[in-house]
């Protein structure tokens, strides 16, 4: 599998997990009323299952898939930022 590969699962699991961390902050607070604790527990959740987005870099130069520059985007780039190289086809280990 290409790092790209990985990086594209990875973008759709944290958008997943994006959606049920609102579902949960929206359910508890219909239920239980507004509640920043639950909005805290869905941030902490959102961080800690985004750590995997860290290891995802560039074989060649290992610049992070998901910068652009200073800024964090959701989804990873295709071709690598700093060196070039094409991460569609460059498979990883
Ligand atoms: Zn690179």
């Amino acid at each position: 599998m290409t790092v790209f590969e990985r990086a594209k699962r990875h973008a759709w699991f944290m958008a997943g997990a994006l959606l049920i961390a609102i579902l949960f902050v929206l359910v508890v607070d219909r239920y239980f009323g507004h509640s920043t604790i639950a909005f805290g527990i869905a941030i902490v959740g959102l961080v800690f299952a985004n750590t995997k987005m860290l290891s995802l870099n560039c074989p060649i130069c290992g610049k992070n898939l998901f910068f652009r520059g200073i800024f964090v985007v959701p989804w990873p780039n295709r071709t690598c930022g700093k060196c070039r190289t094409e991460l569609e086809d460059s498979i990883d280990n």
